[in-house]
């Protein structure tokens, strides 16, 4: 079989299975070991890298199976380093992935799905619609592919489940690919932002190992959040906190609330303080985000002044609250989610929206 759409992926598959789709194929699990490592701890992008095995059985994996990490589209780097890539999928589907460097450091932020259905008005791939869920392998794929293109195994490198879709309505492929990428990169270092799918969230309490948890939180009441993210129709505010109070956490971890600043919606100090009082008694973090009006937000939703931005964050502290401003990174690569795909799409000849 050469037919790649259709052979079996080895890079989402954890030992276990890895063994089951070799048997036959390779004869002793010391092999099983090898092409483990050459994926997960080499980045193996093609079974031709895998030199410690010999010519006939590369040839053979090369037949019967495929390694499922995305191919680059487009490459954007700006001026502060970061770059964006689109990524091609096996059946042509597009995602976003984003390499952000600082300093010695550097963060990888990586899609779940290709597509979203929670259509948050903020949010470029919401409005593009749902797409389809990303196996286990490619998630785990965008990994290897932005650390072949960094060159090397970044020591200090973070993750981010910031890319598109919502890894929570993905949980099960998420959460083998979690695992899978746990070989190279310690749970402390990776983050998982979800709106609040609760019954998932409930499931995750559950995990032995857990990666650190982001809320996009976005509005300090039902009635605002409602408008912006349907989602929390579903799942209130309130069953949301109520989760998060019964969430364990462990040494000095903290649990993040992203907060996007909408200027004349959520940005007031009536409002950070309404902010603080559902942050209480939990060990919180506010990250927040001035709304980047790229892509569908037009003139309806625009990001407050510096001043007022400073202003709230300072109040939170005032309360006592862990807060920091979300420095813009990327901007002139389209750094905000979907907002690539969407310039790619725009230049071959698709409509941008331009209102909600
Ligand atoms: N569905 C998950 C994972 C996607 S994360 C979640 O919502 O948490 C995508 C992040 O990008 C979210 O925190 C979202 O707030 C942020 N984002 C989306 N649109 C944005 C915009 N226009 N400006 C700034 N941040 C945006």
């Amino acid at each position: 079989m050469t037919n790649k759409e259709v052979a079996p992926d080895l890079l989402g598959l954890e030992p276990a299975a890895l063994a089951s789709a070799l048997d036959g194929v390779v004869d002793r699990s010391f092999r099983v070991k090898q092409i483990f490592a050459a994926l997960h701890h080499r980045d193996a992008l093609v079974f031709e890298e895998m030199t410690d095995l010999s010519k006939g059985l590369r040839a053979q994996l090369q037949q019967r199976f495929r390694i499922a990490a995305p191919e680059v589209l487009e490459a954007n780097t700006s001026a502060d380093g970061t770059t964006k890539y689109l990524l091609s999928l096996v059946d042509g589907a597009q995602i976003e992935a984003v390499d952000i460097p600082d300093g010695d450091r550097r963060t990888f932020c990586i899609s779940s799905q290709a597509g979203c259905a929670l259509a948050c008005k903020f949010c470029v791939t919401g409005y593009w619609g749902a797409g389809r869920d990303l196996s286990a392998g490619e998630i785990v794929g965008q990994v290897t592919t932005l650390r072949r293109r960094v060159g090397e195994l970044p020591k200090g490198l973070n993750l981010v489940f910031m890319g598109m879709g919502e890894p929570l309505l993905n949980a099960g492929n998420v959460y083998t690919a979690l695992k899978l990428l746990a070989e190279t990169i310690s749970w402390r270092r990776m983050t998982l932002s979800t709106v609040g799918i609760l019954p998932e969230m409930e499931k995750m309490l559950g995990w032995p190992k857990r990666p650190n948890l982001a809320i996009s939180l976005h509005a300090p009441d039902d009635e605002r959040r409602s408008k912006i993210m349907p989602v929390n129709k579903k799942y209130s505010l309130a069953d949301l906190l109520e989760l998060l109070h019964r969430y364990p956490l462990e040494g000095h971890r903290r649990i993040t609330f992203e907060y996007l600043l909408i200027r004349d919606f959520n940005d007031s100090p009536a409002d950070a303080d309404l902010l603080a009082r559902l942050m209480r008694g939990l060990r919180a973090k506010v990250n927040l985000i001035p709304i980047n009006q790229d892509g569908v937000l037009g003139a309806r939703m625009e990001p407050p002044s510096r001043q007022a931005v400073e202003g709230f964050k300072d109040r939170l502290r005032h309360h006592g609250l862990v807060a920091t401003v979300r420095r813009q990174r990327g901007d002139e690569v389209s750094g905000a989610c979907g907002q690539l795909r969407a310039a790619h799409r725009e230049a071959r000849g698709f409509r941008t929206p331009t209102a909600l």
